[in-house]
């Protein structure tokens, strides 16, 4: 039934909106010094993720790296934990409420409580002149999880292997020498690399539609600390009709590692973990 509306109902509703974080209190985007690190930056390695798989990369601070497209149209999920410690990782939430739903050059992808740091400065996407379409979509974002087994199985009934969650708990527990059940609470929620989402304009559902991204396009990030990646190509392909089944055409991904010349990075040091005292108010 629904609740009756009040009388000063449309006053209510016309209160201002507040942006509840003012990203220009975040340390600003140096682009002077990461256009000229890029200039001198060398591919020093690179990994290919097969299609409705995943795979692992390790990328030290200081150095650039890049998700690209080969093949096809294909989204990737991305995780990143600090390379020496997979407790900390990238806090797609808090990214979300300190950027935007959607992320391209400037911003960063920060870490969870306690350390609450940037991991990584995106640094160029070639996806970036997209921007917001008509239906609110946008690129790359950071309010989907990644799609898994369980909402799958709750939805459907069947069992499918290959959803995100999957293949980035396989690669993790290969890379870790974990167990699957050991490696699966390290992984979450992910940068939607490439993906076109939005929220539907009436009823307020996350959507997906066909990514925009080509071959050749990139996403690039600067590692603020070491890090160690996990990248799937969604067995959804370029998300535009289905996911969490082999239905789609899907094709590899590219990450490739880039070392930048040292002295081009002068002025730059690695964030400290967040400065908060942890005594949480308890005397
Ligand atoms: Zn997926």
């Amino acid at each position: 039934m629904t609740s009756s509306i009040p009388s000063d109902a449309d006053a209510r509703r016309a209160e201002p909106a507040i942006v509840c974080y003012e990203v220009n209190q975040l340390p600003a985007y140096d682009s002077n010094l990461f256009d000229t690190a890029r200039v001198s930056m060398k591919k020093v390695d690179e990994v290919t993720v097969a299609p409705r798989d995943a795979n692992t990369f390790n990328v030290k601070a200081g150095q650039f790296f890049r998700i690209v497209s080969v093949e096809g149209s294909q989204v990737g999920d991305l995780n990143l934990w600090n390379a020496h410690n997979l407790h900390e990782r990238f806090f797609s939430g808090k990214t979300r409420q300190l950027h935007a739903t959607h992320v391209s050059t400037g911003d960063r992808l920060w870490s969870n409580l306690p350390s609450l740091r940037p991991m990584a400065t995106i640094t160029h996407d070639t996806l970036s002149w997209y921007g917001f379409d008509q239906d609110g979509a946008g690129v790359h974002d950071v309010i989907g999880t990644r799609c898994d087994p369980y909402t799958n199985f709750q939805l459907k009934g069947v069992d499918y292997h290959y959803c995100c969650h999957s293949n980035l708990t396989r690669a993790l527990s290969v890379h870790s020498n974990m167990t699957l059940e050991e490696a699966e609470p390290h992984v979450h929620d992910v940068l939607n690399v490439f993906m076109c989402t939005g929220f539907t304009l009436d009823t307020h559902q996350y959507f997906m539609k066909a990514s925009p991204v080509r071959p050749g396009d990139y996403i690039e990030f600067f590692a603020e600390i070491d890090l160690l990646g996990a990248l799937s190509a969604c067995p959804g392909g370029n998300c535009g009709s289905s996911h969490s089944d082999d239905a789609t055409p899907c094709y590899p991904l590219l990450v490739e590692i880039y070392q930048p010349e040292a002295d081009t990075l002068q002025g730059w040091q690695q964030p400290a973990v967040n400065g908060y005292d942890r005594t949480h108010g308890a005397g």
